[in-house]
């Protein structure tokens, strides 16, 4: 008989071969393989006691606790199914996600009980609120007495199929309305052992999950890391102060996080002495860094950078930059200019990058085109949105909307989202490039570049900047400095000072809002997506 890839193996095989060891550090609290484990079978027999059996959706509003982790593998093990809610959304998106997703049961972090209690009532699907640190405030259950008043001995399972739904995960909204995403154990499964092969995991290492667990990003990390009985950190907070303090704590060797966290890591060592222990073997970010950047990381911090590309649809990892073995003869700079790239096609997964008409672009870093998917990690569809599903995901490929080009040895670059290219006299803009020229301006702290509107050229590139901290720059410096960088034509036009830039819960900064306001201000429509 063929035995399914179920996610609760990775637990299984952790508890089997690393049952005394550090599984998570949750403050001061630790628990190992063995006690995780107990805590996970407690949480199923409560579950299966609500009356929660397989494919019930049960969600998740909580930062990155151990509660959430366990979370993981108490639903799993009743093949219910794991919906993990952005904690930066608004009462009205969990009113929206909640009965959407028809959950039945929602835990709750104590600290954000107050964004659910006024939509409590309009909730259609959710029989039972438990709260992790309960603090008396609420008249909703206790999740420790809940966990407390079940046996922790195994629990017997459901027999679930390798292509069952284990997640809904709702896209981060970046440019829209949040979507379903249903992904099924063997996504996930398939996906953790690429991730663990590319991103070599194994039982010594220490990862602090600064990455939300809610998010792609970080969902697909408990499972790798929890099946090499590698040590997981759990951080409420991706500050960079608590970022340090785990890493000089618990000496953590590997960490994902967005750029703009990275960034402010950066940032933090420019004013701090950088004494903490250098135990960080490797950091691995997403979204498009310019050279300069990870050269910093890499010389300035002394860690290994490593780009991945990928989408909530894809489960998400779909290309990495790791320098392969014939680039190790290349010069620093030049590895670090392959690094900027989001790097080759992960092991599992077909990409190509195709034109209008469907055929794949030439490999000589110009020609740009769509990127899409095929293998293991793509979703099963958008639940309940079979429209959507038929858009993106057509004959086996999954559309990314995303804009990229592909160099001779194979390394794909993204160009832009195909909603972001800002379109200029006909031409074509990457907003990802023209930020890239100003992030090498030395008093730039982030920069975001959009398309506003032109009289002459439709479209025309504009910065919104946030400078560092008592610096001294003004707009004319900025065009300048980017009409030095870059052709003529991508050259911005206008530069607005801001405190700081919409971000997603996961750090992306929301162009989109940015470019809804802006429109919107000098009165003009079109751009509002
Ligand atoms: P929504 O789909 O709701 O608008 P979103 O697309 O931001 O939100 P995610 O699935 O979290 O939701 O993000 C995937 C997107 O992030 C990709 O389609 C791509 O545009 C961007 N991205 C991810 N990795 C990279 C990368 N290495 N370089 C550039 N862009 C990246
Ligand atoms: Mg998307």
């Amino acid at each position: 008989m063929e035995v399914p890839l179920i996610l609760t193996q990775f637990l299984d095989r952790a508890v089997k071969l690393y049952g005394d060891k550090k599984a998570i550090i949750n403050d001061d609290r630790v628990y190992t393989y063995r006690e995780l484990n107990e805590r996970v079978n407690q949480l199923s027999r409560g579950l299966s006691d609500l009356g929660v059996t397989k494919g019930d959706k049960v969600a998740y509003l909580a930062p990155n606790t151990v509660e959430m982790l366990e979370g993981f593998y108490g639903v799993f093990q009743l093949g219910a199914v794991m919906v993990p809610l952005n904690i930066r959304l608004t009462s009205e998106d969990y009113l929206y996600i909640l009965n959407h997703s028809e959950s039945r049961i929602l835990f709750i972090d104590q600290e954000l009980y107050h964004l659910i209690a006024p939509i409590k009532d309009q909730l259609d699907t959710v029989e039972d609120i438990i709260v992790h640190y309960h603090d008396g405030s609420c008249d909703e259950r206790d999740y420790d007495e809940f966990l407390r008043s079940y046996s922790n001995r195994e629990f017997e399972r459901e027999y679930v199929e390798e292509t069952d739904i284990c997640s809904l995960l709702y896209t981060s909204g970046t440019t829209g309305n949040p979507k379903g995403v249903m992904l099924t154990h063997r996504n996930n499964y398939l996906h953790a052992l690429t991730s663990m092969h590319h991103l070599r995991v194994d039982d010594e290492d220490v990862l602090a999950h600064v990455l939300p667990m809610f998010h792609v990003n970080g969902w697909g990390s408990p499972f790798y890391y929890t099946a090499n009985g590698a040590t997981q950190v759990c951080l409420r907070k991706a500050s960079p102060e608590s970022i340090v303090e785990a890493i000089e704590r618990h000496g953590v060797t590997v960490m994902h996080m967005a750029p703009t966290v990275l960034n402010s890591l950066l940032q933090y060592y420019e004013n701090n002495t950088p004494i903490f222990n250098q135990n960080i073997r490797v950091v691995i970010a997403g979204s498009a860094p310019p050279p300069s950047f990870v050269t910093r990381v890499e010389e300035e911090l002394g860690w290994e950078f490593i780009q991945v590309y990928g989408m909530t649809e894809s489960t998400p990892l779909t290309t990495i930059s790791t320098i392969r073995s014939h680039f190790q003869d290349l010069p620093q700079e030049e590895q670090y200019r392959i690094k900027a790239k989001s790097g080759v096609q992960m092991i599992g997964t077909e990409v190509r990058v195709v034109n209008e008409l469907g055929e794949e672009v030439a490999w000589n870093a110009k020609e740009v085109g769509e990127l899409i998917v095929r293998g293991n990690g793509v979703m099963k569809g958008y639940w309940k949105n079979e429209e959507a599903t038929r858009e993106t995901i057509r004959d086996g490929w999954l559309y990314t909307g995303d804009m990229a080009n592909v160099d001779e040895e194979g390394n794909i670059e993204i160009i832009d989202r195909k909603k972001d290219v800002i379109i200029s006299g006909g031409e074509n803009i990457s907003s990802i490039e023209v930020e890239g020229a100003l992030y090498e301006h030395p008093m730039v702290l982030e920069a975001a570049v959009i398309a506003v509107p032109h009289e002459k050229w439709g479209e025309t590139p504009h910065a919104f900047v946030v400078s560092r901290e008592g610096a001294e720059v003004t707009e004319e410096e900025l065009i300048q400095f980017s009409r030095a960088k870059l052709a003529h034509f991508k050259a911005i036009t206008g530069v607005t000072f801001v405190d700081e830039l919409p971000k997603t819960a996961s750090g992306k900064i929301q162009k989109v809002r940015l470019r809804h306001d802006y429109w919107e201000s000098v009165g003009k429509s079109g751009r509002f997506v």
